[in-house]
């Protein structure tokens, strides 16, 4: 499994700012440098294909054998529309459509792009014909089996551009071992907490988007920060989400206060039982 992008929104450095951390970013490059959030779980599938897909596919592996996209929700960093039409110009590709699965009300987006002649030329409609892409609708809670692999979309405290609740996905692979992917999750609501309730991962993939920003609050709505992340860790640990043999990983960060370097040596201070990675782009689990 690869990060492909570990960035909110805006990325790091955004190109129009040139506040401390971005100026440190465009110094260092390297792990300073986040592009807009995306991951790959296999050749055949990965969680959205966003604002930043095209160059990542570049660096860290192309979608010629892409199958499935797992869309967290509608915001545009998450899902950029115009990938549809780059696969649809693609001149040797596989043969079934790329099949994209939006959650509850983030569904509601496939019907404005069929019917907006702004959006690719009101081409959308036309490439769904001629199988180029295909969409699908999750619910939240109910688990379903894509490329082999039981994924459960889980509601999320973070609202996509169509008013739905973000997607956080529970994923079980074939040997039965467990990912939770939280991004963008804000504080878990308390259904996802109970839904979690001994699940025992084996990887927790969590937005750390405000990092050091302090003042928000420990149980922030939208995005967490480094420090709400920590009491989220030690609730779900509490509860049975994480046991000591569990990876953390964090990611969706933005330039509001800290550096990669800043938040690693914080995090190297917490005392908790499970290890805690800030991840960077490109890197592998
Ligand atoms: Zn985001
Ligand atoms: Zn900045």
């Amino acid at each position: 499994m690869r990060f492909y992008g570990t960035s909110a929104a805006e990325g790091i450095p955004n190109p129009f700012c040139f506040c401390p951390v971005c100026n440190h970013a465009r110094k260092m490059g390297g792990t300073e440098i986040r592009r807009r959030s995306m991951f790959r779980i296999d050749e055949q599938m990965c969680i959205d294909l966003g604002a930043d897909s095209f160059q990542q596919a570049i660096e860290y592996g192309d979608f010629t054998k892409l199958r499935h996209v797992l869309v967290s929700h509608t915001h545009e960093d998450h899902f950029s529309y115009m990938m549809m039409n780059v696969r649809n110009m693609s001149i040797d590709r596989l043969e079934e459509p790329l099949h994209f699965y939006f959650t509850d009300r983030a569904y509601d987006i496939v019907d404005f792009y069929r019917q907006s002649r702004p959006i690719m030329k009101g081409m959308t409609a036309d490439l769904e014909a001629r199988g180029v892409v295909a969409f699908h609708k999750l619910e939240f809670n109910r688990p379903v089996t894509v490329s082999g692999m039981q994924v459960t979309p889980l509601r999320g405290n973070h609202r996509g551009n169509m008013g739905e609740d973000c997607a956080n996905y529970l994923i079980q692979n074939e040997d039965g071992r467990k990912l939770y992917y939280g991004v963008d999750t804000g504080w878990y609501l308390p259904e996802t907490f109970k839904l979690l309730e001994n699940a025992a991962l084996d990887v927790l993939i969590s937005e750390c988007t405000f990092g050091l920003t302090e003042g928000r609050g420990l149980h922030p709505g939208g995005h967490l920060d480094a420090f709400s992340c920590m009491e989220l860790f030690r609730q779900l640990l509490a509860q049975g989400t994480l046991h000591a043999n569990s990876r953390i990983y964090l990611t969706h960060i933005n330039h509001f206060t800290s550096t990669h370097a800043d938040l690693v040596s914080w995090i190297q201070e917490q005392s908790f039982p499970c290890p805690i990675t800030v991840a960077w782009d490109g890197m592998v689990i």
